[in-house]
């Protein structure tokens, strides 16, 4: 990352404003370790001094002439356009020269231009915070129905906040290029925003790397606040029902409903119910139920079913029938509801990609275009999921897969493996990256050494290895013995140089070699398990001298022969008929030793296989 030359991609939105860029693991919104990237898009005027972001949103409810939020929609539009939304603002607007508006509170009045770039102005603190160095240009998105005043109110904007406007670009084309879908071949793609108070779809069509907007629909009076309203109705009904003596309409309660509300739509998120309680001291009441899924899904019904319609419309004003998508992409804090994700993936027939935390993917893809502006290079992949499986090295150079593609990070897996040598002190742990059975075909990511075992029988120890991705996508193998409490780690970032292509590459190349790569590997596990077998039969022979009649061991090593005959064959479903039947042949002696420790392997042959 050149400070001289970063360009930063910011989402400048209705509700919630934030900025990304480009970082050596891939595109990440930008924000200080211990805060949100995402600042609320809320202005609050104290004493002729500006506050932005959580702190204004807080006084939203104490003092409302003076809260200024959904400045965008007054960007770029004059009197007469804003007719039908003046009056659902708890600030005054008024008319002023040459078609503006501006915004009126005590004595001041400021531009809408004015009220964004303090917002904007946020943005930039703290991403200059974050980074340790001054920002001076920018990427900044607008929604794709955005007029061309809309777009220079928005230019305007980024200027008085200090920053160059390097490109405006279109919030949907932002959230398809941070999938990388502009890279493809095919290409249309439906972007589907649902936020906090607007709501819009548009259809994209890729040609070259650029995307064209066929139609786009929505309704600029629909989103995550109205369910956050119907919410709160339904928990007014309920205070009512259970306590007919409260005073409702006393001003603390409208907007304590809405907070929890938001707070029940935001859990339902991941939860089939929630309880909630709710305690209004002023008015001597104190009330908690459960909140289902069914109840809020009920409630969000009409409004979901009418973003579909628009889907349809913008289809239709596209002429494009649904199987011609390409791509689902969806946009916006409200399109995390279960129900918005299953009944849009249900109209286009198609799993949309949500990879990407929705209220960052816009921020993100606007990033990516600022890092292409300044000249870097496309050569990282999204590590919202982790793209390619990752495991280490087993005997035999088998691939033990840990945490497997497509899991959505932060990712942790945790396995047991042991030695196969006795005494042995040093285990050698070998990362590797890809989709195929045997390292030799995965990719290196990084190699450490566990030492300081203590001398122990193979097969004794207990080496527990740990893989951790993190937010970041950063990788930290730790290796712990835990009989010795012996540790070791590295860290690697996973999929560092990989291409979008490559992985493609990787993934296609093990569909190709699955069935070959799965013989061969239980060949090779089952080969590290007979030998681990007969050494286990030559330590405990004495044993077997004292408890099996000669017969038995006659049989006994008569079969082991026949297991070293199948071993060298490649017959995996041969080798494993004939290993079980040294297993029968040896279970007498198995049993009769397994306090001892000895044959370790044996015994977890056993039970590794008792179960098929
Ligand atoms: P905008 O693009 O309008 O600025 P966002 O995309 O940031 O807005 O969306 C904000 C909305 O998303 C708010 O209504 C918020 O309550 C809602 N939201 C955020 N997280 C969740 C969630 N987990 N489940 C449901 N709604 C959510
Ligand atoms: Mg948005």
């Amino acid at each position: 990352m050149d400070p001289d030359k970063i360009i930063i991609g910011i989402d400048l939105g209705t509700t919630n404003s934030l900025a990304a860029t480009v970082f050596d693991h891939g595109p990440e919104a930008i924000h200080t370790p211990n805060a949100s990237p995402i600042i609320p898009s809320v202005l609050y005027r104290d004493d002729h001094v500006w506050v932005v972001g959580e702190q204004a949103r807080r006084k939203r409810v104490e003092a409302p002439e003076r809260t200024v939020f959904s400045v965008k929609r007054l960007m770029g539009r004059d009197a007469q356009e804003l007719e039908s939304d003046i009056p659902l603002l708890s600030y005054e607007v008024r008319a002023a020269q040459r078609g503006l508006v501006k915004v009126h509170i005590g004595e001041e009045a400021f531009t809408p231009q004015e009220l964004s770039a303090e917002i904007l102005r946020e943005v930039k603190r703290n991403a200059e915070a974050a980074l340790g160095f001054p920002i001076q240009r920018a990427v900044i998105t607008v929604p794709a129905y955005f007029d061309d005043a809309q777009r220079q109110a928005t230019r305007d904007a980024g200027r008085i906040a200090g920053l160059e406007v390097v490109r405006i670009i279109n919030e949907p084309t932002a959230a398809a290029i941070a999938y990388g879908l502009d890279q493809g071949q095919k290409g249309t793609v439906a972007v589907y925003d649902l936020g906090g108070g607007t709501f819009d779809v548009s259809i994209l069509q890729l040609t070259g790397q650029v995307f064209k907007v066929l139609a786009t629909h929505g309704n600029t009076h629909l989103g995550g606040d109205d369910f956050d309203m119907a919410i709160a109705g339904e928990l007014k009904r309920r205070l009512r029902e259970a306590h007919p003596e409260a005073d409702l309409t006393r001003p603390v309660v409208a907007p304590l409903l809405r907070k929890v509300a938001e707070a029940i739509k935001i859990e339902l998120s991941r939860a089939p119910e929630t309880p909630y309680s709710l305690d209004i001291p002023e008015i001597g009441l104190r009330h908690s139920d459960i909140f289902t899924v069914d109840t809020l899904n009920e409630l969000i019904a009409p409004y979901v079913e009418e973003t579909l319609q628009s889907c349809r419309q913008a289809l239709a004003a596209a002429g494009k029938a649904v199987e011609e998508i390409d791509d689902v992409v969806m946009v916006g804090g409200s399109s995390r509801i279960p129900m918005v994700r299953t009944r849009v993936e249900a109209l286009f027939g198609r799993r949309p990609n949500i990879s990407i935390n929705p209220d960052e993917v816009v921020a993100a893809g606007a990033g990516v275009q600022g890092h292409l502006l300044a000249g870097g290079r496309r050569d990282f992949v999204l590590l919202d999921v982790v793209p390619l499986s990752l495991g280490i090295e087993t005997l035999g150079g088998t691939f033990s897969k840990l945490i497997i593609a497509n899991t959505t990070i932060p990712a942790q897996a945790t396995e047991l493996f042991t030695t196969y040598v006795d005494n042995q002190t040093g285990v050698d742990l070998n990362v590797y990256q890809g989709e195929r059975e045997f390292v030799a075909d995965c990719r290196h990511l990084g190699r450490f050494k566990l030492k300081g075992v203590p001398p122990m029988p193979a097969g004794l120890p207990k080496v527990k290895v740990t893989f951790l991705v993190d937010a970041n996508g950063i990788l930290t193998v730790s290796a712990v013995e835990e009989r010795s409490g012996q540790e070791a780690r590295i860290e690697v970032i996973p999929s560092h140089g990989l291409t979008n292509e490559e992985i493609e590459r990787i993934m296609d190349e093990s569909v190709e070699h699955a069935v070959e790569d799965l013989n061969q590997r239980q060949i090779v596990e089952f080969r590290n398990t007979a030998e681990a077998v007969f050494r286990g039969i030559d330590t405990a022979w004495d044993t077997a001298e004292e408890i099996l009649t000669p017969d038995h061991r006659v049989q006994i090593e008569a079969q082991v022969r026949v297991v070293k005959e199948a071993v060298q064959g490649s017959d995996p479903v041969a080798l494993k008929s004939e290993m079980d039947k040294l297993g029968e042949l040896t279970r007498p002696l198995a049993d009769a030793i397994m306090s001892q420790g000895a044959l370790t392997e044996l015994k977890r042959f056993f039970q590794d296989h008792s179960q098929e």
